[in-house]
């Protein structure tokens, strides 16, 4: 009997790692192993521990990885895998391999400064501190990924195929379909990864990616995302909020600081921003997207045209590569990281990462956070426990480079910028399913958040829905 374990973003919304073995053998490897993304665990200590942990069967017995999209809760263990004796292929959209190819050194490098830093303070337990992986080891592993078309069926062994379908959560993002054939009888296991707006562009500005998620879907175990599962985006525009948020914050001679995924976030805020300068509903103050993949990052979201809207298509012809935008600066060494904090003039700040648990960002936030005149805004999700949760929830200081920095900062969020569906938008898609899931397994989400979606589907849909456990094992019926 084939089975499926929950290896990460269970009990949390970080760490994504679910392991499909189709013979269930307590005894040793038998069938095929593959595991639906590799992420990194971030946020509280007790979760990024647990990066440190092998996996419960050995790396190298794990025959493919089937990667639904290229943040870094999804991807960031890949290097570690490999690290372990992974070998196999991994599987994903050619937007997702070019992403991690840039998203995958840059956490190697992230990972090294991290490991030199408590070397330099003696904060680790460790002596020497160790990098998770390198940059080195990240650009290693990109060797095994393999290009995978939309909607083209790869068959990975005689029992074990699958498909991606859209996701429409970032650039490259799909759900994996994958059908299982054991003893003559076939099943169907749809992994969600993340799941992208369900709205249109007015009540979801800036979505970038059009299609998915898909309609008419069935599966006979459906693994899903729950991130957003106690909370409802709003349904107004944020663009005038956001207007107005940065125009009192020049008024006051104060600089707005967004952290935000370096790829495709990133892109799609300044294009909001292009917009509301060019309409003059805020004034041209410099622009800086400071990331030591900002060139790069632009690159591949104008590569990847296939993927927009056509409201972002319409933006894209109307106003060509931000790189060439006047105003706009793309900071890619650390001299010109540096160069921004001399500013003294109101500006817009974009860095990485987006949950603050590293990178750039870092500085801006320590130099800029102290000062009530300065204003950041949250576009997309903080996972509890990281820097980023608790600067959002308006906590009296953070953590930074060791020192205690106090938040006097105005702090907002936007949450329409979000990349995941809500629960009405969940709903609006599972209603679309050709039939009910034997049994549906909530991954990726706060617990809170996960069991009230869980009783919301129970309650509207009638469907069978349980909450993933950390390291749980479900037979595959
Ligand atoms: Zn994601």
């Amino acid at each position: 009997m084939a089975y499926i374990q929950f290896l990460g973003a269970a009990g949390t919304v970080t760490g994504s790692k679910h392991l499909i073995n189709t013979t269930y053998d307590s005894g040793g490897k038998q069938g095929i192993q593959v595991l639906i993304d590799c992420g990194l665990f971030q946020g509280q200590k007790e979760w990024r521990e647990r990066n440190w942990q092998d996996t419960p069967v050995p790396a190298r017995e794990i025959d493919a990885v089937i990667l639904t999209h290229a943040h870094l809760d999804h991807c960031g263990w890949i290097p570690r895998l490999v690290k372990e004796g992974f070998r196999g292929p991994i599987y994903a959209t050619q937007a997702t391999i070019d992403l991690c190819s840039v998203v995958l050194p840059d956490s190697g490098h992230l990972q090294e400064e991290d490991a030199a830093f408590h070397n330099t303070k003696g904060s680790s337990k460790h002596s020497p501190a160790l990098p998770l992986y390198t940059l080195e080891e990240a650009q290693d592993c990109l060797q095994y990924f393999k290009p995978v078309v939309v909607e083209e069926t790869t068959q990975l062994s005689p029992e074990l195929s699958f498909r991606f379908v859209h996701a429409a959560h970032i650039l490259g993002s799909c759900m994996a379909e994958v059908v299982l054939t054991t003893n003559g009888q076939s099943r169907r296991l749809l992994f969600t990864g993340d799941i992208g707006r369900v709205r249109d562009s007015q009540v979801a500005p800036g979505k970038v990616v059009h299609s998915g998620p898909q309609e008419g879907e069935s599966a006979d175990v459906l693994v899903m995302e729950s991130t957003y599962g106690n909370r409802q985006h709003p349904d107004t525009d944020p663009r005038p909020e956001l207007a107005r948020l940065i125009r009192e914050t020049v008024e006051r001679g104060g600089s707005i600081v967004v952290p935000a995924f370096a790829v495709e976030r990133t892109q799609k805020f300044i294009f909001i921003v292009k917009e509301l300068m060019e309409s003059g509903q805020i004034p041209r103050i410099p622009v800086y997207c400071d990331s030591p993949m900002a060139i790069k990052a632009v690159e591949i979201f104008l590569k990847h045209s296939e993927e927009y809207t056509v409201q972002a298509a319409d933006l894209i012809k109307k106003y060509g590569s931000p790189i060439e935008w006047p105003g706009f600066t793309f900071a890619q060494t650390a001299e010109q990281s540096k160069k921004i904090n001399d500013s003294q003039f109101p500006s817009i700040i974009i860095s990485s990462s987006g949950m603050v648990t590293g990178g750039r960002i870092l500085h801006h936030l320590a130099q800029r956070l102290p000062d009530p005149k300065n204003l950041v805004i949250f576009i997309g999700f903080q996972a509890p426990g990281t820097r980023g949760a608790i600067i959002k929830d308006r906590g009296p200081e953070v953590k930074i480079f060791g020192d205690f920095v106090p938040i006097r900062a105005q702090v907002a969020a936007l949450e329409q910028f979000s990349d995941h569906a809500d629960p009405p938008e969940l709903l609006e898609w599972l209603r679309t399913f050709a039939g009910k899931p034997g049994v549906t397994y909530l991954v990726h989400g706060e617990p809170a958040a996960s069991s009230q979606l869980r009783d919301l589907m129970k309650r509207e849909l009638g469907w069978n829905v349980q909450v993933a456990e950390y390291k749980e094992r479900v037979e595959v019926k």
